[in-house]
């Protein structure tokens, strides 16, 4: 029973206490700003329950070798890390950008790497709570949020220099039966009609941080759990629906007041364990890569949106043909081929991990993802010069139905003599949905920092790659070195990755 349906999931919504706040009031998830946040989650039940998406949208569990949705999935194969890249393009092109579900599966298959690499070295048994915790995972098809993001206070201070202890998440108890938490969590993407809050620290801790070494997933709706929601949305359609109209999305900004943590559901506690805390950082880092290389997927995808409504947008125009036009949606799809490009030769060049999942390549998943982040403005400036201003000072869709204007407004929306007025009227409608909108806004923000900002990418890349063994090169071309060292790339591959992080933190001393 692991492909659930979005009734199913939507019916554990309905359920669930009131813990949201939206402008003033206190909510559940059945609030109607939240509709269009949960039309996109939608998309990852249907499509796990459409046939002609078999093996796409599902994959095998690896602990019962049950159908599950494949957001569930821990990566088992290059074979699964393709997939799940193919299928967040895929379902991505349906919703028009970001499919917001990638984060639970990203946290989980990273904390099924370190919490076996944990056990291993420490005989801690996080590992066994985590194999439980994924069983009901599975079963239910759940969708979570992954709170990573701490509020962070002054950027250069560690966690416990801050002025105020409680600027990132941290254990303020820790006893046999569980955990206490205090701090916030936030930018919480789909958190609000999450069925679950995974929590994982956003950085390396120190031995002076042991309290801010946690991780654990709890219900979204849990004691305690407060979430401060902003959603995003686009106006309401009466006359011209769209699929693009009915999307949007919704952050939390997730608190955390003294909330306890049953023990079974603690994945990392270093106030209670302080050899725990090294792994804090190899968590942070690993969801982190996972993340980078959904994004391998996703923003592909969103790129090929925008280039396809560029191009429409020329096409209704009458410039298609013309050569800036088609210089400008090249660039838009090289780069969206690129960046799938990078994260599909970092998925052949995966290893397996001793716990069983596959780690993709850490230097292309990095180049991929930070490409795609620096473009994200760039290729919004593409469609907004090619469809002109009127995506952006378009009258409402009234005054294009109404007796006294609709003659008129349809007269005058006229460009391209070969498309309907109404057609073009949907395109720059759908333009404004696109670039001009609210959601338009959320949506280069999460492409300049989702995963992290593309400063964090270029430190990961720099710090695993040898540029010692790089300068060998221009070292012979210039005839410092007389011999070309035999080639071998300067990187880091997922496997020495491991070997460093056991080299640091624990090789096994039970
Ligand atoms: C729409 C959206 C959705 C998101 N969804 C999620 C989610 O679901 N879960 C989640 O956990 N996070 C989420 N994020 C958060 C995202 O991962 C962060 O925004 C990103 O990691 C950057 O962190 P920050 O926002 O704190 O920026 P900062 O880290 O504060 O960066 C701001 C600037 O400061 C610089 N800077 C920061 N620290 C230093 C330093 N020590 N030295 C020098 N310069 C520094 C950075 O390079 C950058 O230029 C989301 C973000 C967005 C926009």
């Amino acid at each position: 029973m692991g492909v659930r349906t979005y009734d199913e999931y939507y019916g554990r919504l309905k359920k669930m206490k009131r813990n949201l706040y939206i402008g003033g009031s206190k909510c559940d998830r059945m609030d109607e700003r939240l509709a269009a946040q949960m039309r996109v989650i939608r998309e990852t039940y249907d499509r796990a329950n459409d046939p002609a998406w078999d093996g796409l949208a599902t994959a095998t569990s690896h602990l019962t070798g049950e159908k599950i949705n494949r957001f569930t999935h821990i990566h088992q194969s290059v074979d699964d890390l393709l997939k799940k890249q193919l299928m967040t393009r895929l379902i991505c092109h349906r919703v028009g950008g970001c499919i917001m579900r990638c984060m639970g599966i990203d946290s989980m298959n990273a904390l099924s790497v370190v919490t076996y690499e944990m056990d291993q070295a420490l005989g801690t048994d996080t590992g066994q709570n985590f194999l439980k915790y994924l069983r009901y995972w599975q079963d239910n098809d759940i969708t979570a949020n992954c709170a990573q993001t701490d509020v962070k206070g002054d950027r250069l201070k560690r966690p416990h220099e801050q002025a105020d202890p409680d600027l990132y998440l941290r254990i303020i108890e820790s006893r046999p039966d569980g955990i206490v938490v205090r701090g916030a969590k936030i930018d919480n993407t789909t958190a609000p009609v999450s069925d679950e809050i995974i929590a994982i620290p956003t950085r390396f801790m120190s031995d002076k941080d042991n309290d801010y070494a946690v991780a654990f997933a709890l219900p979204a709706d849990w004691d305690g759990v407060k979430m401060l929601v902003r959603p995003a949305y686009n106006h309401k359609r009466k006359y011209l629906p769209a699929p693009i109209a009915e999307i949007g999305d919704a952050e939390s900004y997730t608190i955390f007041d003294d909330v306890f943590v049953p023990r079974d559901r603690v994945f990392l506690d270093g106030k209670g364990d302080p050899r725990q805390t090294p792994y804090a950082g190899f968590l942070a880092l690993l969801f982190a890569h996972y993340h980078r290389h959904s994004y391998t997927g996703c923003k592909p995808a969103t790129s090929e949106v925008l280039a396809s409504a560029a191009s429409l947008a020329a096409e209704y125009n009458g410039i298609e043909k013309e050569a800036h036009a088609r210089e400008k949606i090249s660039h838009i799809v090289g780069v969206a081929e690129l960046v799938f490009a990078a994260g599909q030769v970092s998925a052949y060049r995966a290893e397996k991990s001793s716990s069983g999942t596959y780690i993709p390549d850490e230097i292309l998943t990095n180049a991929g993802r930070r490409l795609a982040g620096e473009e994200i403005y760039n290729e919004y400036k593409i469609v907004a010069d090619l469809a002109g201003g009127l995506c952006a000072t378009m009258p409402f869709e009234e005054e294009f139905f109404s007796e006294e204007t609709g003659k008129l407004a349809n007269k005058y929306m006229m460009r391209n003599p070969k498309i309907s007025a109404e057609d073009q009227h949907k395109c720059f409608r759908g333009l404004e949905n696109l670039i001009v909108s609210e959601l338009a806004g959320v949506t280069q923000v999460a492409g300049l920092h989702g995963g992290g900002s593309p400063q964090m990418e270029t430190i990961t890349m720099m710090s695993r790659y040898d540029l010692e063994s790089l300068k060998s090169i221009a070292k012979y071309l210039f005839g410092i070195e007389k011999e070309l060292p035999k080639y071998e790339r300067p990187t880091v591959t997922p496997r020495k990755m491991l070997e460093r992080f056991q080299k640091l933190y624990g090789a096994p001393k039970k």
